[in-house]
């Protein structure tokens, strides 16, 4: 099936039922990892919204859920540039932290983003990806536990991921041709 965002053309890639399978299967594993702790996930918005929902449908074990977002801007007077995790709001020290994220590319952003929970000390972090660009990836992480799907080096919307900010709410996800 083909669809068009913003006169660009994509194609069908992975259908939802497809995703919510793999999605069962994450949570096995969450919550055989979890059992004995109160986890915390951190869901990377805005393209998390719709995985995370899903996610934690399949999370059984007692844990806590919150958002964060990335914002970059030229602090001091030196314009470097400055990024902070917006709505952080509880302590994470000494706490297992699941970072949940829609696609990782280059890793640039896991990569911040990991710094900035790394500073509130948590016990742990975990990464959990919906989908992964593996010829892409610029770092290597230790962290990164959980991915849902594989793809090659292309743009995809569809399922919280946008093209020019739309389409994020499509239930399928969809590449670019
Ligand atoms: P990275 O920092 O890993 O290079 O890229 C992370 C961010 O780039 C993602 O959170 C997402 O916002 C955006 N991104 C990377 N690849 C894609 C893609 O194929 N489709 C969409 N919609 N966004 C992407
Ligand atoms: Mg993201």
């Amino acid at each position: 099936m083909k669809i068009q965002i913003d006169h660009k053309d994509f194609e069908l890639m992975i259908e939802h039922e497809q995703v919510k399978k793999r999605l069962r299967l994450i949570g096995i594993q969450l919550n055989v990892a979890y059992e004995y702790s109160i986890p915390v996930f951190i869901g990377v918005l805005n393209g998390c919204f719709m995985f995370m929902a899903d996610l934690m449908k399949e999370v059984h074990i007692a844990s806590e859920v919150c958002f964060v977002k990335m914002a970059s801007y030229n602090g001091d007077q030196r314009q470097e540039e400055v990024k902070s995790l917006i709505g952080l709001s509880h302590s994470l020290k000494g706490r297992e932290v699941i970072i949940v994220e829609d696609i990782i590319d280059t890793g640039n952003t896991l990569k911040e983003v990991i710094q900035m929970v790394e500073k509130e000390e948590p016990a742990s972090i975990a990464v959990c990806t919906l989908l992964l660009k593996p010829d892409a990836l610029e770092h290597e992480f230790e962290e990164l536990a959980y991915v849902g799907f594989e793809i090659e080096n292309e743009f995809v919307v569809g399922y919280g991921l946008d093209y020019n900010g739309i389409g994020r709410n499509l239930k399928d996800i969809y590449r670019a041709v």
